[in-house]
């Protein structure tokens, strides 16, 4: 028997625990004691909830459905931290094809997977959206959670903590890795981290070092990548009586001459560059971009005539 009023229930979750989307038998009544109720940002409520959740323990000044989703799905990852271990450790593909003997998977079997996948659909379960009486109940933090390889956690550091424990891996080592590689990367911090699970302070520096390098080496690529990306909207500029062909702009900035004098010290470099135009083609192209960067000495002709005036700046 419930206490209060029920939260309404969508005809197709009859019978659905809000929290975790197996059948619900029960009610978890928030608060259990009628004299907490002060502690509550919203009215009392009923919520539908399977035996498991109906049961668990949540402080007395909880302050919402909300707050209590929060210690039931902790609860539910600390008492299947085992099945979602499952997982994270292997793929579904992996487990078909292996022969793993029950002792191997600590008994799990044949249905490891299939335990896997009740544990994480459970914990990323989402309920639907809280009202009585058809008034909503506000309060949800609509960025509630994390989440990693199709489970929700309560936060990012729950996921971290999570699989330092289920997979036994270095405690600092999974940590810094998010840090450095930041939380959309963390399939490859856990990557890195289970390969590397027994290490000493040295290693897990190294690890972290190297890994550093190797993000200071892409952002490099991507500038790169950028520049030359950028280099294919460069336009033709007619200026005087020559233009300025896309080529030998791109050609300059390439080689990083952005200014006449040193235009003028690379002269050579540019016929060289251009050799294969023939003398009096390569000879106009170079004037073009003579004149052009000539023109370009003065910052109003750039604002009101330069098309690639973004390319030249820093
Ligand atoms: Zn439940």
């Amino acid at each position: 028997m419930s206490q209060y009023t029920y939260i309404d229930i969508p005809f197709n979750f009859r019978h659905t625990c809000w929290f975790c989307g197996e059948p619900a038998a029960k009610a978890f009544d928030l608060p259990r004691n009628p004299k907490n109720i002060h502690f509550l940002a919203h009215a009392p409520m009923s919520i539908p909830a399977c035996d498991e959740c109906a049961a668990v323990r949540v402080a007395s000044d909880v302050s919402s459905i909300w707050a209590v989703r929060d210690y039931v799905k902790r609860s539910l990852m600390d008492k299947y931290s085992d099945h979602l271990a499952i997982g994270q450790n292997w793929t579904e593909q992996e487990l078909q094809e292996s022969e793993f003997s029950g002792a191997l998977l600590g008994g799990f079997g044949e249905s490891a997977w299939k335990m896997y996948e009740i544990a994480r659909d459970r914990l990323s379960y989402q309920g639907w959206k809280v009202a009585i009486d058809s008034i909503p109940v506000e309060g949800e933090d609509e960025t509630y959670g994390f989440e990693f390889d199709g489970v929700r956690y309560m936060s990012l550091n729950t996921c971290i903590d999570h699989l330092i424990k289920s997979l036994r891996l270095d405690k600092e080592l999974l940590p810094s890795l998010v840090d450095l590689l930041g939380p959309e990367k963390i399939d490859y911090a856990v990557k890195i981290a289970k390969l590397n699970k027994a290490i000493i302070g040295y290693q897990r520096d190294k690890i972290l070092d190297e890994v550093r390098q190797q993000l200071e080496d892409q952002q490099e690529i991507e500038r790169q990548a950028r520049f030359a990306g950028d280099y294919s909207r460069i336009e033709e500029v007619l200026v005087g009586d020559g233009i300025a062909t896309t080529e030998s702009i791109q050609w300059a900035l390439k080689n990083e001459i952005t200014t006449l004098p040193v235009l003028c010290q690379q002269e050579d470099a540019f016929f060289d560059a251009f050799a294969h135009l023939g003398g009096p083609q390569c000879y106009l192209n170079y004037y073009g971009l003579q004149l052009y960067f000539e023109a370009r000495q003065n910052p109003q002709w750039v604002l009101d005539n330069d098309p690639n005036a973004e390319w030249f700046v820093g």
